[in-house]
């Protein structure tokens, strides 16, 4: 059993949405150490959800048994009703599930425009893009991929950078290449892993408008962070503590719940 869920887990609206992403029963450890302890929660269709808790309570182990880097020892993970649990990363990303990094992972020596171009690659749409040069046709193909990849660009405000090295570019503004690496793919959820890392305010303040910009084009988000400012731009937040959920609910309610309150401030 999940400890004390004792706030609504969501609201009565988001009650009757089809669950993109279902966690259910989810366990995992490390060499005997338990690190999640039947972990359940869902994030409705064109929702932004939020899971939070201090470092080590399980927060990246949850993340990475969504996105395919481990598999969990018990339980489901269920895609738009699909248990993907045993699937590859590549088949995940095939299904609509798309990641960012805690440090963006861009490529730092390719263009702002490369590295957008490269979610679309991800995303299966195209074969290896240096093949593509081949023919007129793989050229055109190229050229649509191109003109794709500079709408998203635009989308996010990178248009005067495409042709920068990525690698140049501040943290806060590689974030948001990420971003819009992982937009271009068209996902069905995306998993923001502690977007705000390495940011400073005012970029904080930019990625919290970028990902409202997603979700309002009715993108899905499982937004993990330790950020409580941040966090209040999710529908509903589940706190980890030692790998449980101790409480789900908006944000202003987690930040008032007494266990949460303890366990962050140990009292
Ligand atoms: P969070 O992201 O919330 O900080 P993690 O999921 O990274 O928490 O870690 C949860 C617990 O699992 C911590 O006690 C951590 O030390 C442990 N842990 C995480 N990854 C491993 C690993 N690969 N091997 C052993 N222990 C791990
Ligand atoms: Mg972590």
């Amino acid at each position: 059993m999940t400890a004390v869920v004792d706030l609504k887990p969501f609201t009565a609206d988001q009650a009757q949405l089809p669950a993109t992403l279902e966690l259910s029963g989810i366990a995992h450890s490390f060499g005997g150490f338990k690190v999640l302890t039947d972990v359940n929660f869902a994030v409705p269709q064109g929702r932004i959800v939020g899971l939070i808790g201090p470092n080590g309570s399980g927060k990246s182990t949850c993340f990475n048994i969504v996105s395919g880097f481990l598999r969990p020892k018990a339980g489901r993970v269920l895609l738009s009703g699909r248990d993907i649990a045993a699937d590859s990363i590549q088949a995940r990303t095939r299904h609509g599930l798309m990641r960012t990094f805690q440090t963006p992972k861009v490529f730092e020596r390719m263009s702002v425009l490369e590295n957008v171009m490269v979610g679309l690659h991800q995303q299966g749409r195209s074969g290896i893009i240096a093949s593509m040069l081949r023919t007129p046709a793989a050229r055109r193909e190229l050229d649509q991929l191109r003109n794709t990849a500079e709408q998203a660009c635009r989308k996010f405000g990178l248009d005067r950078l495409l042709d920068e090295q990525t690698g140049r570019l501040p943290a806060g503004l590689r974030r948001v290449v990420e971003l819009a690496r992982a937009y271009v793919g068209a996902p069905r959820l995306m998993l923001l892993d502690e977007p705000s890392s390495g940011l400073n305010t005012e970029e904080i303040e930019q990625l919290r408008g970028w990902i409202a910009m997603l979700n309002s084009e009715g993108m899905t988000i499982l937004l993990v962070s330790h950020d409580m400012g941040l966090m209040t731009i999710a529908d509903t937040v589940h706190a980890l503590y030692f790998g449980e959920i101790i409480a789900s609910g908006p944000m202003a309610a987690i930040r008032a719940h007494p266990r949460v309150r303890e366990a962050y401030l140990g009292g």
